[in-house]
C-alpha cells in the first residue's frame, strides 16, 4: 500500500470540477484517506513548491496556487503514486493523453487542474506538509 498527495488546483475548483475529479478518483479504485479545502497563503505555496524555487515559473506558480481555494487529499492504494500520475496526465494539458484529468480539465501548462506527488519521498513530505497522522483515516 502506498499513499500520495493530490491537489485539485485553483483553476479546477474555480471552474466547478471538484465533483468530477473526485468521481474519477473513486472510479479508479484509489481510496480517499484525508480531504480538506484550503486557500493557501503565498508563503504556504512558496514552501510547498520550494523544490522549484530556482525555476523560471516559480513566482507565477506560487501566485496561481494561492489565487483561490484548493482541495487537498491523501490517496491510498497499491502503486498509488504512479496510478495517480497516470490519471493526471502530462504536465502540459496539450500533451496529456485523452481521458486524463489534465487533458479534460486543465487550461495550460501552469493551470493544469491537479497536482500529484512524484516519488515516495516527496509523497511523504507533501502528505506531512498538509496533514497530521490524526487527519488520515486508516
Ligand atoms: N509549471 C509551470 N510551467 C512549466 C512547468 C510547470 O507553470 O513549464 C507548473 C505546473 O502547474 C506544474 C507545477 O509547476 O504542475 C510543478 O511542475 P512539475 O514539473 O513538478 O510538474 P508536475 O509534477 O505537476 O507534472
Ligand atoms: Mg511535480
Amino acid at each position: 500500500m502506498e499513499r500520495t498527495l493530490a491537489i485539485i488546483k485553483p483553476d479546477a475548483v474555480r471552474r466547478g470540477f471538484v465533483g468530477d475529479i473526485i468521481k474519477r478518483i473513486d472510479a479508479s479504485g484509489l481510496k480517499l484517506r484525508a480531504l480538506r479545502l484550503m486557500h493557501l497563503t503565498r508563503a504556504q505555496a512558496e514552501a510547498f513548491y520550494e523544490v522549484h524555487k530556482e525555476r523560471p515559473f516559480y513566482k507565477s506558480l506560487c501566485d496561481y496556487m494561492s489565487s483561490g481555494p484548493v482541495v487537498i487529499a491523501v490517496l491510498e492504494g497499491e502503486r498509488a503514486i504512479p496510478r495517480w500520475r497516470e490519471l493526471m496526465g502530462a504536465t502540459d494539458p496539450k500533451k496529456a493523453d485523452a481521458g486524463t484529468l489534465r487533458k479534460d480539465f486543465g487550461i495550460d501548462v501552469e493551470q493544469n487542474a491537479v497536482h500529484g506527488s512524484d516519488a515516495p519521498e516527496t509523497a511523504a513530505r507533501e502528505v506531512a506538509f498538509f496533514f497530521s497522522s490524526l487527519d488520515i483515516v486508516s
